[in-house]
């Protein structure tokens, strides 16, 4: 009998648990382990932010679902891994002993690295909203509900190293549409400052016409914007921007002013996950081979935010390369068949697609692509824009939460459109 643990319980550890049930015979054990006693579908926290969703609508509670399922749950941190005697240490001090560990703890959201970003009790100096945490995108409405009272100029983008773009555009969209609603957009200028070397690059080189295609969408909704930001500062009300050229020289220095600001972080690996000798890059992610097992550790696999993707090209301001859901969730297939197949004493050879495809929401339109694969040039390379990804994306959430709350990863169905679409989780 093997023991396998799964640390994380986001939107990769979730399936995996449920993936390897399906997959193991009944005597191997899984436990997931999680720092919180609930999942939160982070996609739909832009919703969150503006009050379009709940907190109730998007998160669940683990335990029920997962216990139905014969699958242990602890709904405590880890703080320390063993990795040489494979062992782990909870909030507490108890100690889980692993056959196999699977590594799906998402990022740490390195706030501190831009003085005055972020909310305070994740590290931050206070001035920047977040919409990476439910807890974030709550604070955000919070203020937001006192904001429309006396409105003012907005910030909207993504720090230098921030890797996940798409969220951001989605963001800015999703608030001028809440805006237009009630009628203050005029009130309201929205400047959009990212790290990234051109509107539409969103960490991925462009995919299709993203480039046009955005930032059409961003003058059509009287949106300036800053590209190669190099946001350096943020105080009570100023964003302190060095914007580069291409080459990378000075170009312009901007003091931006803003009432609010929403600005999505870099990323980092958890600490647990970082501080483990020859497990990680220098900013704390999981180093792994093409069957998404640690480089060092051979009874360690790791997917999702949390795992070392090299930058699609090196940009004036650094930026780094998305992980978004249906690619993570192709990793973690990978992961399940190759612990199935050692199981049995076969060798792991299954390797994820790692196929980005994403949809964005715009309030009230949306803009969807797919790259296969992520690193150009490219099969399939497009970007679309329509009500019916506004559409899509709200049955993304439905299906995701109700996909966790039947227990199964990939519903045949779901097996099935994706596969028409040429989109399949394993490269076969
Ligand atoms: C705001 C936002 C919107 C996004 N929208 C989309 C979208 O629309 N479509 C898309 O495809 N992708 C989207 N993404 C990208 C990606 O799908 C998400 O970031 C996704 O949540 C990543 O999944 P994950 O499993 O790697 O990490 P997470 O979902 O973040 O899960 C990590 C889990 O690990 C737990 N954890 C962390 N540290 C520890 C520890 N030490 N011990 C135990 N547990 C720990 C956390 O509590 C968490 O539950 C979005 C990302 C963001 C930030």
């Amino acid at each position: 009998m093997a023991h396998i643990v799964i640390m994380g319980a986001g939107i990769g550890g979730m399936p995996a648990a449920y993936e390897l049930r399906e997959l193991l015979p009944k005597e191997h054990r899984i436990t997931v382990v999680n720092s919180t006693d609930y999942f939160q579908f982070v996609p739909s926290n832009p919703w969150v932010a503006v009050g379009w969703r709940d907190r109730e609508a998007v998160t669940l509670p683990i335990a029920p679902y997962l216990e139905r399922k014969k699958i242990g749950f602890i709904a405590k941190a880890v703080t320390q891994i063993d990795a040489t005697a494979s062992k782990l240490t909870l909030a507490g001090g108890d100690v889980l002993a692993y056959d196999y560990l699977v590594i799906a703890t998402g990022p740490k959201l390195s706030f501190s690295e831009v003085e005055g970003a972020g909310p305070v009790k994740s590290g931050g100096g206070g001035f920047t909203h977040s919409i990476c945490h439910i807890d974030h995108a709550q604070a955000f409405f919070a203020e937001y509900q006192e904001f429309l009272k006396n409105p003012g100029p907005v910030v909207i983008g993504a720090m230098p190293g921030a890797s996940c773009f798409g969220p951001a555009y989605e963001f800015a969209f999703i608030l001028d549409t809440d805006l237009r609603r009630r009628k203050l957009r005029n009130k309201v200028p929205i400047t959009y400052v990212t790290s990234e070397p051109y509107i539409g690059h969103l960490g991925l080189g462009g995919v299709g016409d993203s480039k046009s295609m955005l930032e059409s969408e961003l003058r059509g909704r009287d949106m300036k914007w800053i590209t190669n930001a190099k946001t350096t500062k943020v105080e009570q009300g100023k964003m302190f921007v060095t914007q580069l050229d291409d080459q990378g020289n000075l170009l312009k220095d901007h003091e931006v002013p803003f009432k609010m600001s929403m600005m999505l972080p870099a990323f980092k690996g958890v600490d647990a996950v970082a501080a483990v000798p020859n497990l990680c890059n220098p900013r704390g992610f999981v180093l792994i081979d093409e069957f998404q097992r640690s480089k060092a550790y051979r009874n360690i696999f790791s997917a999702g935010v949390c795992v070392a993707i090299p930058p699609v090209e090196i940009t004036p301001v650094p930026t780094g390369t998305p992980k978004t859901g249906y690619m993570i969730e192709s990793m973690m297939t990978a992961i399940c068949h190759n612990i199935a197949d050692e199981l049995v004493g076969k060798p792991a050879t299954a390797k994820g697609t790692w196929n980005a495809v994403c949809l964005a929401d715009m309030g009230d339109t949306g803009a969807a692509f797919v790259a296969l694969p992520q690193i150009p040039p490219r099969n399939v390379n497009w970007f679309k824009k329509g009500k019916w990804v506004h559409l899509a994306k709200i049955a993304y959430e439905k299906y995701f939460m109700r996909k966790l709350k039947k227990g199964t990863s990939e519903p045949i169905y779901e097996k099935y459109v994706m596969g028409i679409l040429g989109i399949n989780r394993l490269d076969k």
